[in-house]
Order: structure tokens, then sequence, then C-alpha cells
């Protein structure tokens, strides 16, 4: 089995990071989700005083984005928490604040080239499955699979209520939808790299695909390219 890099783009909460950890679990490769380094970035700006609901001061966020150091530590479940500066942020990064701060904040050219600078550098020596918007397009041009995955916004709005319920987040679903459409709108038409399907990548549409079968289908493309 050679070593590849497995890039999985797609809009938010379509499942791409359900997909990502049992593949990257199934074949021993290294997980990186994205999103949760745009999510850390937006923490440590709003915990600093550096974003409001209408206002970034991108002047500090600059001064200070060499100091962001976003790491991944495996805990006693099995599963991935996400360490912001040596702090684990792994729940306040789930809110819903906090990823429609992370949809504001990867707008910004800045925040996008320095993440991107970490993930390529995660990804020298391949064996890693990356989900993010701009995996296959920017991060890694290259890579050998590429998947962009979609579903309905209907579809999606239901899996993100389910999960922020389950985790005790006072939400309503109406909520949910509006938050899912304005992150949709927004990674789609922002300036910098928005949310494209790169040519060579492979469309899925799991709205009507259970996780398992999701799972194998990503299974049997991955054994198609890295045997
Ligand atoms: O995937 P998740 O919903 O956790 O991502 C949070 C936000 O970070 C997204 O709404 C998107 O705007 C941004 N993001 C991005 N590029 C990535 C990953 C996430 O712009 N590679």
């Amino acid at each position: 089995m050679k070593k590849i890099i497995v890039a999985i783009d797609g809009l938010s909460s379509c499942g791409k990071s359900t997909m990502a950890k049992d593949l990257a679990k199934h074949v021993g490769y290294i997980y990186v989700d994205t999103g949760a380094m745009y999510r850390a970035v937006a923490l440590f700006a709003i915990k600093n005083g550096w974003m409001t609901d209408d206002y970034i001061d991108e002047v500090e966020l600059k001064r200070h984005i060499r100091n962001i150091k976003i790491n991944f530590q495996t805990n006693d479940e099995g599963t991935q928490d996400t360490y912001l500066n040596g702090e684990n942020v792994e729940k306040e990064i789930r809110s819903l604040e906090v990823g429609n701060g992370a949809s504001r904040i990867s707008t910004i050219g800045f925040v996008r080239e320095e993440l991107v600078r970490q993930q390529q550098a995660m990804g020298v020596e391949k064996g890693i499955v990356m989900d993010g918007r701009d995996i296959g397009t920017v991060v890694f041009p290259n890579a050998e699979l590429k998947i962009f995955l979609t579903s309905s916004p209907k579809i999606r709005a239901q899996r993100r209520y389910d999960e922020l319920i389950a985790k005790g987040e006072k939400v309503n679903f109406e909520e949910v939808l509006a938050n899912i459409r304005e992150r949709d709108e927004r990674d789609s038409n922002r300036k910098e790299s928005p949310l494209r399907k790169a040519e060579d990548a492979i469309e899925i549409d799991n709205s009507h695909l259970n996780i398992e079968e999701q799972n194998e289908l990503l299974r049997t493309l991955f054994r198609e390219k890295a045997f």
C-alpha cells in the first residue's frame, strides 16, 4: 500500500468529518479537521476581544497570527481533541457562535495563508486524511484522492441540530437551518478560496446514504488509489 493524501471538501455539516475519521482510523492515517483550525482562530479572536458580532480587529489578529499554535491529540475515548496554544478547546469551538465566527474569519486572506501553511506542513509525509473547503483545490491540489461531498441544506441542518441537542446545547431547528444557509452562502461566494469542486474530485451526494454506506464507498475509492 502506498501512502497517499485524501482531500475531502464540501459544505457545512454534510458529514465530511464522519467519513474522514472513519477512513483514517481504518487505514491508520492521520486525520486533520481544518474546520477546527478556523474555529480555534475564531475562538482566539473572540477571547482576546478582537471579534464581535459585527467587527474583526484585523490589525491585532494579524500581529498575533503566528502565535496561534493548533494541534490535535487523541483523548481517552479514542476521539480527537483540538488544542489551542496547549489548551484543550474541543468543546468551546463546537458552539454555533464559534462556528459562525470561523466562517467570518475564514474570509480573511492572511488567516487562510497561515492555516494553509500549517496544513501543508502536516501533510509532507502523506498518509493523511484532511477535510475542509479548499483541501483539494488549494492545500493539496495534487492529492491522490479528492472527494466533494454534498447533501441538501435541510438534511444537513437536521444532522447538526441532532448533534447540538445531544451535546446539551439549547437551539431550535430554524436557527440551525438559517445558520447553515448563511455559512453556505459565505463559503461559496467569498473572494479568498471559495468552496469549489476540484476538477478531478469525485462528487458524492450523501443525502440518502447512511453512515455505513458512505464509509464503505470511501474505503472502496481509497483502495483503488492506494493499492
Ligand atoms: O467544517 P466546519 O464547519 O467546522 O468549519 C468552520 C468554518 O471554517 C466553515 O464555515 C468555513 O467557513 C471555514 N473553513 C474554511 N476552510 C476550511 C475549513 C473550514 O474556510 N478548509
